[in-house]
Protein backbone atom coordinates (compact mmCIF):
# COMPACT_ATOMS: atom_id res chain seq x y z
CA UNK A 1 0.00 0.00 0.00
CA UNK A 2 1.50 3.48 -0.90
CA UNK A 3 1.13 6.53 1.46
CA UNK A 4 -1.26 8.14 -0.92
CA UNK A 5 -4.27 9.26 0.61
CA UNK A 6 -7.59 11.09 -1.72
CA UNK A 7 -8.88 14.10 0.20
CA UNK A 8 -12.26 15.53 -0.19
CA UNK A 9 -13.91 18.43 0.87
CA UNK A 10 -17.30 18.08 -0.39
CA UNK A 11 -19.29 21.73 -0.72
CA UNK A 12 -22.74 22.14 -0.89
CA UNK A 13 -22.84 22.60 -4.51
CA UNK A 14 -19.31 21.50 -5.00
CA UNK A 15 -16.32 18.89 -4.45
CA UNK A 16 -12.55 19.57 -4.64
CA UNK A 17 -10.33 16.38 -4.01
CA UNK A 18 -6.57 15.98 -4.11
CA UNK A 19 -4.65 12.76 -4.17
CA UNK A 20 -1.78 13.53 -1.95
CA UNK A 21 1.48 11.39 -1.16
CA UNK A 22 1.42 12.42 2.95
CA UNK A 23 5.16 11.34 3.43
CA UNK A 24 6.07 14.21 1.18
CA UNK A 25 2.79 16.54 0.70
CA UNK A 26 3.25 16.23 -2.97
CA UNK A 27 -0.46 16.94 -4.42
CA UNK A 28 -0.07 14.17 -7.47
CA UNK A 29 -3.33 14.94 -8.69
CA UNK A 30 -6.46 16.76 -7.95
CA UNK A 31 -9.66 19.45 -9.17
CA UNK A 32 -12.44 20.69 -8.48
CA UNK A 33 -16.37 19.98 -9.29
CA UNK A 34 -18.24 22.78 -9.48
CA UNK A 35 -22.37 23.11 -10.00
CA UNK A 36 -23.31 20.17 -8.33
CA UNK A 37 -26.82 19.62 -9.19
CA UNK A 38 -27.39 22.24 -12.32
CA UNK A 39 -27.05 21.03 -15.53
CA UNK A 40 -23.91 22.54 -16.40
CA UNK A 41 -21.70 20.69 -13.90
CA UNK A 42 -18.54 21.71 -14.55
CA UNK A 43 -14.97 18.69 -13.66
CA UNK A 44 -11.46 20.06 -13.62
CA UNK A 45 -8.84 17.32 -13.07
CA UNK A 46 -5.57 18.19 -12.83
CA UNK A 47 -3.51 14.45 -13.52
CA UNK A 48 0.36 13.87 -14.71
CA UNK A 49 -0.24 15.48 -18.04
CA UNK A 50 -1.70 18.84 -17.00
CA UNK A 51 -5.12 20.27 -16.88
CA UNK A 52 -8.75 19.13 -18.33
CA UNK A 53 -11.70 20.80 -17.97
CA UNK A 54 -15.10 19.09 -18.99
CA UNK A 55 -19.01 20.41 -18.37
CA UNK A 56 -21.39 17.78 -17.91
CA UNK A 57 -24.86 17.05 -15.96
CA UNK A 58 -24.36 16.32 -12.54
CA UNK A 59 -27.07 15.27 -10.60
CA UNK A 60 -25.86 15.00 -7.13
CA UNK A 61 -22.36 14.15 -5.19
CA UNK A 62 -22.34 10.93 -5.80
CA UNK A 63 -22.54 11.70 -9.76
CA UNK A 64 -19.83 13.66 -9.10
CA UNK A 65 -17.39 11.30 -7.21
CA UNK A 66 -18.02 8.82 -9.82
CA UNK A 67 -16.92 11.83 -12.57
CA UNK A 68 -13.85 12.12 -10.69
CA UNK A 69 -12.97 8.52 -10.84
CA UNK A 70 -13.73 8.48 -14.48
CA UNK A 71 -11.54 10.96 -15.27
CA UNK A 72 -9.13 9.35 -12.82
CA UNK A 73 -8.95 6.63 -15.29
CA UNK A 74 -9.03 8.32 -17.97
CA UNK A 75 -6.46 11.07 -17.15
CA UNK A 76 -4.48 9.30 -14.66
CA UNK A 77 -2.95 8.53 -12.18
CA UNK A 78 -4.67 5.15 -12.18
CA UNK A 79 -6.22 4.83 -8.51
CA UNK A 80 -6.04 0.69 -9.33
CA UNK A 81 -2.34 1.74 -9.59
CA UNK A 82 -1.85 4.06 -6.12
CA UNK A 83 -3.39 1.58 -3.72
CA UNK A 84 -4.63 3.98 -1.87
CA UNK A 85 -3.77 4.60 2.31
CA UNK A 86 -7.30 6.05 2.92
CA UNK A 87 -9.67 8.33 2.12
CA UNK A 88 -9.90 11.89 4.29
CA UNK A 89 -12.26 14.26 5.02
CA UNK A 90 -12.17 17.48 5.72
CA UNK A 91 -15.12 18.12 7.70
CA UNK A 92 -16.19 21.87 8.89
CA UNK A 93 -17.53 21.49 12.45
CA UNK A 94 -16.83 18.74 15.13
CA UNK A 95 -18.41 20.84 18.01
CA UNK A 96 -16.43 19.72 21.07
CA UNK A 97 -16.76 16.08 20.25
CA UNK A 98 -13.71 15.70 18.14
CA UNK A 99 -9.99 16.91 19.52
CA UNK A 100 -8.45 14.64 17.14
CA UNK A 101 -9.33 12.90 13.09
CA UNK A 102 -11.73 9.79 13.60
CA UNK A 103 -11.80 6.73 11.39
CA UNK A 104 -15.61 7.28 9.96
CA UNK A 105 -18.34 4.51 10.99
CA UNK A 106 -21.93 4.94 11.75
CA UNK A 107 -21.26 6.59 14.81
CA UNK A 108 -19.37 9.08 13.53
CA UNK A 109 -21.92 9.63 11.27
CA UNK A 110 -24.60 9.90 13.56
CA UNK A 111 -22.38 12.72 15.95
CA UNK A 112 -21.71 14.48 12.95
CA UNK A 113 -25.51 14.77 11.76
CA UNK A 114 -26.12 16.24 15.66
CA UNK A 115 -23.70 18.61 15.08
CA UNK A 116 -25.42 20.26 12.28
CA UNK A 117 -27.20 22.77 13.78
CA UNK A 118 -24.07 24.08 14.40
CA UNK A 119 -22.85 24.49 10.97
CA UNK A 120 -25.91 24.25 9.12
CA UNK A 121 -24.53 25.14 5.14
CA UNK A 122 -21.39 23.03 5.40
CA UNK A 123 -21.93 19.44 7.57
CA UNK A 124 -24.78 17.97 5.73
CA UNK A 125 -22.20 19.19 2.72
CA UNK A 126 -19.72 17.46 4.25
CA UNK A 127 -21.93 14.39 5.60
CA UNK A 128 -23.03 14.00 1.46
CA UNK A 129 -19.19 13.25 0.75
CA UNK A 130 -18.21 10.74 3.46
CA UNK A 131 -21.35 8.98 2.55
CA UNK A 132 -20.95 8.46 -1.58
CA UNK A 133 -17.45 8.30 -0.50
CA UNK A 134 -18.31 5.14 1.61
CA UNK A 135 -20.77 3.68 -1.20
CA UNK A 136 -17.86 3.79 -3.79
CA UNK A 137 -15.20 2.73 -1.78
CA UNK A 138 -16.42 0.26 0.66
CA UNK A 139 -12.60 -1.28 1.65
CA UNK A 140 -10.79 1.67 2.12
CA UNK A 141 -10.65 3.52 5.43
CA UNK A 142 -11.90 7.16 5.40
CA UNK A 143 -10.94 9.78 8.13
CA UNK A 144 -12.35 12.52 9.25
CA UNK A 145 -11.12 15.59 9.96
CA UNK A 146 -12.37 18.46 11.92
CA UNK A 147 -11.43 22.10 11.25
CA UNK A 148 -12.28 22.58 14.53
CA UNK A 149 -10.43 19.90 16.41
CA UNK A 150 -7.50 21.91 16.62
CA UNK A 151 -8.94 24.21 18.78
CA UNK A 152 -10.36 21.83 21.61
CA UNK A 153 -6.86 22.68 23.46
CA UNK A 154 -8.23 26.25 24.20
CA UNK A 155 -8.47 26.40 28.03
CA UNK A 156 -12.06 27.18 29.48
CA UNK A 157 -11.66 31.16 30.10
CA UNK A 158 -11.05 31.63 26.35
CA UNK A 159 -13.50 29.29 24.84
CA UNK A 160 -16.69 30.72 27.51
CA UNK A 161 -18.56 33.86 26.57
CA UNK A 162 -19.91 35.79 29.31
CA UNK A 163 -23.44 35.14 28.68
CA UNK A 164 -25.79 32.73 31.21
CA UNK A 165 -24.11 29.29 31.96
CA UNK A 166 -26.70 27.55 30.99
CA UNK A 167 -26.82 28.57 27.35
CA UNK A 168 -23.32 26.46 27.05
CA UNK A 169 -24.65 23.23 28.55
CA UNK A 170 -28.37 23.50 26.86
CA UNK A 171 -27.50 24.92 23.19
CA UNK A 172 -23.65 23.82 23.09
CA UNK A 173 -23.22 28.33 22.91
CA UNK A 174 -19.15 28.80 23.16
CA UNK A 175 -16.35 29.18 21.04
CA UNK A 176 -15.05 26.47 18.60
CA UNK A 177 -12.99 27.93 15.98
CA UNK A 178 -12.36 26.89 12.72
CA UNK A 179 -9.27 27.25 9.80
CA UNK A 180 -8.00 24.44 12.80
CA UNK A 181 -6.13 22.26 9.77
CA UNK A 182 -4.23 25.13 8.75
CA UNK A 183 -3.45 26.89 12.14
CA UNK A 184 -1.76 23.22 12.69
CA UNK A 185 -0.06 23.28 9.87
CA UNK A 186 1.55 27.12 10.02
CA UNK A 187 2.26 26.58 13.20
CA UNK A 188 4.15 23.28 13.01
CA UNK A 189 5.88 24.90 9.93
CA UNK A 190 6.75 28.27 12.08
CA UNK A 191 8.32 25.68 14.56
CA UNK A 192 10.33 23.91 11.59
CA UNK A 193 11.17 27.10 10.34
CA UNK A 194 12.78 28.15 13.29
CA UNK A 195 14.52 24.92 13.74
CA UNK A 196 12.84 23.78 17.18
CA UNK A 197 10.32 21.56 18.40
CA UNK A 198 6.48 22.74 18.22
CA UNK A 199 6.25 22.35 21.99
CA UNK A 200 8.92 24.68 22.50
CA UNK A 201 7.55 27.84 20.60
CA UNK A 202 4.61 30.15 20.63
CA UNK A 203 3.02 31.41 17.38
CA UNK A 204 0.55 34.35 16.47
CA UNK A 205 -1.00 32.24 13.03
CA UNK A 206 -2.48 34.63 10.84
CA UNK A 207 -4.81 32.85 7.81
CA UNK A 208 -5.86 35.43 5.53
CA UNK A 209 -7.41 34.67 3.10
CA UNK A 210 -11.27 34.84 1.58
CA UNK A 211 -11.93 33.41 5.64
CA UNK A 212 -9.67 35.05 8.17
CA UNK A 213 -8.81 33.93 11.04
CA UNK A 214 -5.92 34.63 13.93
CA UNK A 215 -4.79 31.49 16.46
CA UNK A 216 -2.87 32.22 19.38
CA UNK A 217 -0.66 28.88 19.66
CA UNK A 218 1.37 27.95 22.52
CA UNK A 219 3.65 25.14 22.92
CA UNK A 220 2.13 23.42 19.52
CA UNK A 221 -0.91 23.97 20.93
CA UNK A 222 -4.46 26.27 20.03
CA UNK A 223 -4.63 28.31 23.32
CA UNK A 224 -7.23 31.44 21.37
CA UNK A 225 -8.51 31.86 18.37
CA UNK A 226 -10.67 35.03 16.29
CA UNK A 227 -13.30 32.81 14.71
CA UNK A 228 -16.16 32.09 17.32
CA UNK A 229 -19.60 29.92 17.65
CA UNK A 230 -19.78 30.69 13.99
CA UNK A 231 -17.20 31.84 11.33
CA UNK A 232 -18.69 35.05 11.71
CA UNK A 233 -16.55 36.36 14.70
CA UNK A 234 -13.10 37.92 14.51
CA UNK A 235 -11.25 39.28 11.57
CA UNK A 236 -12.73 41.32 8.85
CA UNK A 237 -13.15 39.14 5.79
CA UNK A 238 -13.93 39.07 1.99
CA UNK A 239 -17.79 38.79 2.63
CA UNK A 240 -17.76 38.71 6.74
CA UNK A 241 -17.86 41.36 9.10
CA UNK A 242 -16.13 39.55 12.10
CA UNK A 243 -16.60 41.40 15.30
CA UNK A 244 -19.54 43.97 15.81
CA UNK A 245 -21.65 44.88 18.43
CA UNK A 246 -24.13 42.21 19.25
CA UNK A 247 -26.62 44.59 20.33
CA UNK A 248 -26.51 45.30 15.77
CA UNK A 249 -29.04 42.31 15.45
CA UNK A 250 -31.61 43.71 18.05
CA UNK A 251 -31.23 47.50 16.71
CA UNK A 252 -31.83 46.96 13.01
CA UNK A 253 -34.62 44.51 13.32
CA UNK A 254 -36.40 47.00 15.79
CA UNK A 255 -35.39 49.94 13.90
CA UNK A 256 -35.44 48.92 10.33
CA UNK A 257 -37.97 46.29 10.33
CA UNK A 258 -34.98 43.26 8.62
CA UNK A 259 -35.80 39.83 10.03
CA UNK A 260 -33.03 38.12 11.62
CA UNK A 261 -32.14 35.68 8.25
CA UNK A 262 -31.68 38.77 6.15
CA UNK A 263 -29.22 40.71 8.74
CA UNK A 264 -27.41 37.05 9.27
CA UNK A 265 -26.94 36.51 5.63
CA UNK A 266 -25.81 40.00 5.05
CA UNK A 267 -23.17 39.98 8.02
CA UNK A 268 -22.10 36.33 6.39
CA UNK A 269 -22.20 37.48 2.29
CA UNK A 270 -22.71 40.97 1.72
CA UNK A 271 -20.06 42.28 4.35
CA UNK A 272 -16.23 42.31 4.90
CA UNK A 273 -14.46 43.99 2.10
CA UNK A 274 -17.26 43.70 -0.31
CA UNK A 275 -19.54 45.71 2.25
CA UNK A 276 -16.94 48.62 3.00
CA UNK A 277 -15.83 48.96 -0.70
CA UNK A 278 -17.63 46.51 -2.97
CA UNK A 279 -14.98 44.42 -3.74
CA UNK A 280 -14.44 40.89 -2.03
CA UNK A 281 -10.94 39.76 -3.82
CA UNK A 282 -8.31 41.31 -2.31
CA UNK A 283 -6.38 41.78 -5.46
CA UNK A 284 -9.30 44.11 -7.05
CA UNK A 285 -9.60 45.99 -4.03
CA UNK A 286 -5.77 46.78 -3.96
CA UNK A 287 -5.95 48.02 -7.70
CA UNK A 288 -9.01 50.51 -6.32
CA UNK A 289 -6.83 51.37 -3.24
CA UNK A 290 -4.09 52.37 -6.09
CA UNK A 291 -6.43 54.32 -8.31
CA UNK A 292 -7.62 56.98 -5.04
CA UNK A 293 -10.69 54.77 -4.22
CA UNK A 294 -11.21 56.33 -0.70
CA UNK A 295 -13.87 53.71 0.22
CA UNK A 296 -11.38 50.77 -0.58
CA UNK A 297 -8.86 52.63 1.06
CA UNK A 298 -10.51 52.62 4.39
CA UNK A 299 -11.53 48.90 3.68
CA UNK A 300 -8.25 48.39 3.55
CA UNK A 301 -7.08 50.65 6.87
CA UNK A 302 -10.22 48.75 8.58
CA UNK A 303 -9.31 45.24 7.90
CA UNK A 304 -4.94 45.74 8.75
CA UNK A 305 -6.12 47.46 11.62
CA UNK A 306 -8.65 44.77 13.10
CA UNK A 307 -5.53 42.23 12.33
CA UNK A 308 -3.20 44.91 14.03
CA UNK A 309 -5.19 44.59 17.08
CA UNK A 310 -5.58 40.49 17.23
CA UNK A 311 -1.88 40.08 17.02
CA UNK A 312 -1.64 42.70 20.53
CA UNK A 313 -4.31 41.05 21.63
CA UNK A 314 -2.72 37.41 21.07
CA UNK A 315 0.48 38.79 22.35
CA UNK A 316 -0.51 39.14 26.06
CA UNK A 317 -2.34 36.07 25.57
CA UNK A 318 0.62 34.22 25.11
CA UNK A 319 3.10 36.99 27.19
CA UNK A 320 5.75 35.61 24.98
CA UNK A 321 5.92 35.28 20.92
CA UNK A 322 8.70 33.37 18.88
CA UNK A 323 6.83 33.71 15.24
CA UNK A 324 4.04 35.66 13.55
CA UNK A 325 3.33 33.58 10.69
CA UNK A 326 0.77 35.47 7.53
CA UNK A 327 -0.64 32.51 5.51
CA UNK A 328 -3.23 31.45 2.74
CA UNK A 329 -4.30 34.19 -0.30
CA UNK A 330 -3.72 37.16 1.09
CA UNK A 331 -1.46 36.53 4.27
CA UNK A 332 1.07 34.87 1.86
CA UNK A 333 0.92 37.50 -1.43
CA UNK A 334 0.03 40.77 0.34
CA UNK A 335 3.60 42.60 1.60
CA UNK A 336 1.90 46.33 1.79
CA UNK A 337 -1.18 44.43 4.39
CA UNK A 338 1.98 42.60 6.38
CA UNK A 339 3.79 46.11 6.17
CA UNK A 340 0.22 47.85 7.03
CA UNK A 341 -0.77 45.33 10.14
CA UNK A 342 3.34 45.18 11.58
CA UNK A 343 4.52 48.39 11.27
CA UNK A 344 5.96 50.69 14.32
CA UNK A 345 5.68 47.67 16.56
CA UNK A 346 9.01 47.27 17.24
CA UNK A 347 9.00 47.46 20.85
CA UNK A 348 7.09 44.62 21.03
CA UNK A 349 10.42 43.44 18.91
CA UNK A 350 8.78 43.06 15.33
CA UNK A 351 10.90 44.13 12.83
CA UNK A 352 9.92 43.52 9.20
CA UNK A 353 12.88 43.43 6.56
CA UNK A 354 11.39 45.46 3.84
CA UNK A 355 13.05 43.49 1.09
CA UNK A 356 12.16 40.00 2.28
CA UNK A 357 8.88 41.28 2.99
CA UNK A 358 8.67 42.35 -0.79
CA UNK A 359 9.53 38.64 -2.01
CA UNK A 360 6.93 36.87 -3.88
CA UNK A 361 8.84 33.49 -3.54
CA UNK A 362 6.43 30.52 -3.08
CA UNK A 363 8.48 29.17 -0.48
CA UNK A 364 8.16 29.19 3.36
CA UNK A 365 10.26 31.95 4.81
CA UNK A 366 11.02 34.47 7.56
CA UNK A 367 11.00 38.14 6.23
CA UNK A 368 11.78 40.32 9.52
CA UNK A 369 15.27 41.66 10.36
CA UNK A 370 17.80 39.34 10.99
CA UNK A 371 17.77 40.52 14.47
CA UNK A 372 14.10 40.84 15.35
CA UNK A 373 13.75 39.16 18.07
CA UNK A 374 10.09 37.81 16.94
CA UNK A 375 9.78 35.95 13.41
CA UNK A 376 7.89 37.56 10.91
CA UNK A 377 7.15 34.20 8.81
CA UNK A 378 4.98 33.90 5.76
CA UNK A 379 4.21 29.97 5.39
CA UNK A 380 2.15 28.53 2.22
CA UNK A 381 -0.79 26.81 4.35
CA UNK A 382 -1.49 22.90 3.01
CA UNK A 383 -4.15 21.72 4.50
CA UNK A 384 -4.50 19.03 2.22
CA UNK A 385 -1.32 17.78 3.57
CA UNK A 386 -1.96 17.87 6.98
CA UNK A 387 -5.27 16.14 6.16
CA UNK A 388 -4.24 13.31 4.37
CA UNK A 389 -0.99 13.12 7.12
CA UNK A 390 -3.49 12.92 10.30
CA UNK A 391 -5.70 10.36 8.36
CA UNK A 392 -2.74 8.06 7.69
CA UNK A 393 -1.65 8.88 11.17
CA UNK A 394 -5.28 7.43 12.34
CA UNK A 395 -5.16 4.22 9.66
CA UNK A 396 -1.63 3.30 10.94
CA UNK A 397 -2.61 3.45 14.50
CA UNK A 398 -5.24 0.66 13.45
CA UNK A 399 -2.92 -1.34 12.68
P1 LIG B 1 -7.67 31.93 -0.33
O1 LIG B 1 -9.01 31.85 0.37
O2 LIG B 1 -6.53 31.50 0.52
O3 LIG B 1 -7.68 31.29 -1.69
O4 LIG B 1 -7.41 33.50 -0.60
C1 LIG B 1 -8.20 34.25 -1.48
C2 LIG B 1 -7.84 35.73 -1.34
O5 LIG B 1 -6.42 35.90 -1.55
C3 LIG B 1 -8.55 36.61 -2.36
O6 LIG B 1 -9.01 37.78 -1.71
C4 LIG B 1 -7.44 36.96 -3.33
O7 LIG B 1 -7.62 38.20 -3.94
C5 LIG B 1 -6.24 37.00 -2.42
N1 LIG B 1 -5.01 36.85 -3.19
C6 LIG B 1 -4.63 35.81 -3.95
N2 LIG B 1 -3.45 36.08 -4.58
C7 LIG B 1 -3.09 37.33 -4.21
C8 LIG B 1 -2.01 38.19 -4.52
N3 LIG B 1 -1.05 37.82 -5.36
N4 LIG B 1 -1.97 39.41 -3.91
C9 LIG B 1 -2.95 39.80 -3.06
N5 LIG B 1 -4.01 39.03 -2.75
C10 LIG B 1 -4.09 37.83 -3.31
Amino acid sequence: MSDCVLVINAGSSSLKYSLVDASTGTSVAGGLVERIGESNGLLRHRGPDGESEREQRIESHDDALRAVLRAFASEGPSLDDIELAAIGHRVVHGGDRFADPVLIDDELIKAVTELIPLAPLHNPANLEGMEVAQRIFPDLPQVAVFDTAFHQTLPEHAYTYAVPAAWKEDHRVRRYGFHGTSHAFVSGEAARLLDREPAEVNVIVLHLGNGCSATAVRGGQSVDTSMGMTPLEGLVMGTRSGDLDPALHAHLHREVGWSLEEIDRVLNRESGLKGMAGENDFRELMKLVDAGDAAATLAFEVYCYRIRKYVGAFYAALGRVDAIAFTAGVGQHSPRMREQVLGGLEALGIRLDTDRNQDDSQEARVVSAEDSPVAVMVIPTNEEWEIARQSLGVVRAQK
